[in-house]
């Protein structure tokens, strides 16, 4: 029995207004659930509905430790879940078992980390400056549309809902069309935990249908996204002609350097997860991978025996830790830039090819590649590509690896391998990214702000001041005068 998906909008379950459509799941093709696609009628409505919601006393209101207590339910709700919900976003993206279980238990997390956010987050009293008081609130900013895309949905979601509701907003989320199933869930775990009917609504669909008239309605006043530039920027300019501030998390091309002095056997294991974990489908996947030339040989050979044992196969299975990609069509995308990789003149070492054996036939699945040879201006070392394809590039003088690294468009992340805590300073302060990961790759804390510099996006989600970016301030002043203002006397 495939199931039937109803979505909450404006505080019902039902069917959403547009065309019926199914999901299906990456490793056999097979049907996982039906659902109805959203129209711009119903982005008007869960909009309307929430802008009513969140004025009303019952959510208005709240006390910072009572919104706290909604979010401790909503953590725990999680929880009581977490290997149904694992499984389920297995489903809807491919993605290993035990990925989405630890995606799962971050929701959580970052549900309770905005919790204690919330209940600790101070206005002030700032310094007088005549016979007043003068006094900064934070007020929530409205309604707020969340924008998602696919590889890692719960996790994302979690990281717009949580610091949105501890603001005091309501949100209309517009998951990925294909993977519409956290979002749905986490509106029910909501409902479950006591968040007012209104306060969030689930419009899945086409981006350029339910996004854009989310992005273009007048009563949204924030969109937090996250997904490809080209769509980012795009949202950017609508934001613009609204006056309406956008956080924009897009794509990477992030770098990771192996000094002279590191330690490989920790460097290769940080390499093979920065780019393969989660099929290489991770915005700041280390898909540049700059390695001294005194290590070169040493590196690559121990690197591609790593490959060689990773285990590429069924994201149901405890042991995979590579699932197929999320569909035929981006496989074949990356299928694309792997042969631009090839004309270009880039050598393959590992991969570059789908998986033998009759378990993959149905499955979008595609093995560890790995490509030298190419000069950091080739276009398979310039554009994100989204999959496991690690181009490696011997480096020898510092000055030019930091204009090599800094050559892109992008500034997610990076990745510095070395013994010496002087050329971690040095490089770290060169590198234009939001995020350097020292001796490791790929760790991230609810407490510790992420987001990207240039082309990768605006704005910070995760940190205690997480939760400002869905406010505005407000600023009073308490006249103390004890006779009237003087100028009405003179
Ligand atoms: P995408 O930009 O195609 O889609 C993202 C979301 O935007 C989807 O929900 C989509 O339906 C919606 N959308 C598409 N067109 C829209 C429009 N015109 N108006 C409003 N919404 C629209 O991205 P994708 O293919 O789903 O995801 C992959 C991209 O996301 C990669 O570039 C990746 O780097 C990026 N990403 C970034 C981060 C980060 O935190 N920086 C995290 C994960 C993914």
């Amino acid at each position: 029995m495939i199931e039937h998906l109803k979505t909450f909008t404006a505080g019902a379950w039902r069917d959403a207004s547009g065309p019926r459509y199914a999901t299906e799941y990456p490793a056999d093709g097979s049907t996982v659930a039906t659902l109805h696609a959203a129209t711009a009628d119903d982005v008007n409505q869960a909009v309307q509905a929430a802008e009513v919601a969140r004025q009303r006393p019952a959510w208005a209101n709240l006390k910072p430790h009572e919104r706290a207590t909604l979010l401790h339910r909503m953590a725990a709700g999680i929880r009581a879940r977490d290997e149904e919900l694992a499984q389920l976003q297995r489903l809807d993206n491919g993605k290993p078992i035990k990925e989405t279980r630890a995606l799962v238990a971050s929701a959580a997390g970052t549900f309770q980390f905005f919790a204690a956010a919330c209940e600790t987050l101070e206005d002030r009293i700032t310094p007088s400056r005549g016979d007043f008081i003068t006094m900064s609130v934070h007020e929530p900013l409205g309604v707020v549309g969340a924008i998602t895309p696919w590889n890692s949905p719960i996790a994302s979601e979690a990281q717009k809902l949580a610091p949105a509701l501890a603001a005091g907003c309501a949100v209309v989320f517009k998951p990925a069309e294909i993977t519409p199933r956290m979002a749905i869930e986490l509106a029910r775990i909501a409902q479950q935990a006591g968040v007012p009917d209104g306060i969030i609504s689930v419009l899945p669909g086409k981006g350029s249908v339910v996004g854009d008239a989310l992005v273009r309605h007048p009563l949204v006043k924030r969109i937090a996204f996250t997904g490809g530039t080209a769509v980012g920027m795009g949202i950017a300019r609508i934001g613009a002609e609204k006056l309406m501030p956008t956080s924009l998390e897009l794509g990477g091309k992030s770098p990771t350097i192996v000094c002279a002095d590191a330690d490989l056997e920790h460097a290769v294991a940080g390499v093979l997860y920065g780019i393969f974990s989660s099929s290489g489908e991770s915005c700041i996947a280390g898909s540049r991978a700059f390695v001294h030339v005194s290590v070169y040989n040493e590196f690559k050979s121990r690197l591609l025996a790593g490959v060689g044992n990773l285990r590429v196969g069924d994201p149901a299975s405890e042991h995979t830790q590579m699932g197929p990609l999320v569909s035929m069509s981006h496989r074949a995308s990356i299928e694309r830039y792997v042969q631009i990789g090839l004309d270009e003149g880039g050598k393959l070492l590992a991969g570059g090819a789908r998986p033998a054996g009759s378990m993959f036939d149905k499955g979008s699945y595609y093995l560890p590649t790995v490509i030298e040879g190419l000069p950091n201006r080739a276009r398979m070392c310039q554009e994100e590509i989204f999959g496991p394809v690690l181009a490696l590039l011997p480096w020898s003088d510092e000055a030019d690896l930091i204009a090599q690294c800094n050559d892109n468009v992008y500034g997610l992340a990076a990745g510095i391998w070395t013994r010496d805590y002087k050329t971690v300073w040095r490089l770290g302060r060169a590198l234009q990214t939001g995020t350097v990961w020292v001796n490791t790759y790929k760790m991230f804390s609810s407490s510790t702000p992420f987001g990207g510099v240039k082309m990768s996006g605006t704005g910070r989600e995760k940190g205690r001041l997480g939760i400002l970016e869905y406010t505005t301030q407000k600023s009073y002043y308490w006249g103390m005068n004890e006779s009237p203002l003087a100028w009405s006397s003179t």
